[in-house]
């Protein structure tokens, strides 16, 4: 098995897309990520999942919280900012809850302290525990197969 085929099996795992922020010396930083999942309802802890190379492990090791924030359909372009693959530099207004940068607009905003950290191959694991959130009635962005996706009535299989 090599490291194209493991990729290739793990984008057909539907999700949606978040960006993840924290502050440090008073200086945003964020990140795309959808390794992002809920752990426990008592008390409610989120995980998120940093690789080893990436900026915000050392950012989030500072701060000691974190937040998710949900993208909405109309949000790619933050997704692709976020994860360097638009090269200019951009300035991005943040919002704040709970003392961190959250993205205006996200369908859902959730501020955490990070309560544990689990390294594991290449990526450290924090859980969060949350201490506050947002949410807004919007459509998610979704990525699957290593493409942007949107829930539209056309592609959804409710019918
Ligand atoms: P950098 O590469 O330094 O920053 C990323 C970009 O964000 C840069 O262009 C920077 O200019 C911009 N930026 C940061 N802060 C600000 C600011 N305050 N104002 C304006 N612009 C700013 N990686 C993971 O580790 N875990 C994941 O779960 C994960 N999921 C991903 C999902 C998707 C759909 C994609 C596309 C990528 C994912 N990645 C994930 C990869 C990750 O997003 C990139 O490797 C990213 O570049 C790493 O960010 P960094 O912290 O090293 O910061």
């Amino acid at each position: 098995m090599d490291d194209r085929q493991f990729r290739q099996a793990m984008g057909k795992f539907a999700t949606g897309v978040t960006v993840i922020t924290t502050e440090v010396d008073g200086e945003a930083h964020g990140m795309t990520a959808n390794a992002f999942m809920s752990v426990s309802l008592v008390p409610k802890l989120i995980v998120i999942s940093v690789g080893e190379r990436a900026q915000m492990l050392e950012k989030i090791k500072q701060s000691k919280k974190f937040a998710v924030n949900i993208l909405s359909g109309e949000q790619q372009e933050y997704s692709m900012l976020f994860a360097g693959q638009i090269k200019e530099k951009r300035e991005v207004n943040f919002d704040r809850l709970a003392d961190l940068p959250v993205l205006t607009g996200a369908i859902a905003q959730v501020a955490c302290e990070v309560v544990n950290e689990h390294v594991e191959g290449d990526h450290t694991l924090f859980i969060g525990k949350v201490i506050d959130l947002q949410v807004e009635e919007e459509e998610p962005l979704l990525f699957f197969n290593g493409k942007y996706r949107s829930l539209t009535p056309e592609e959804s299989f409710s019918k």
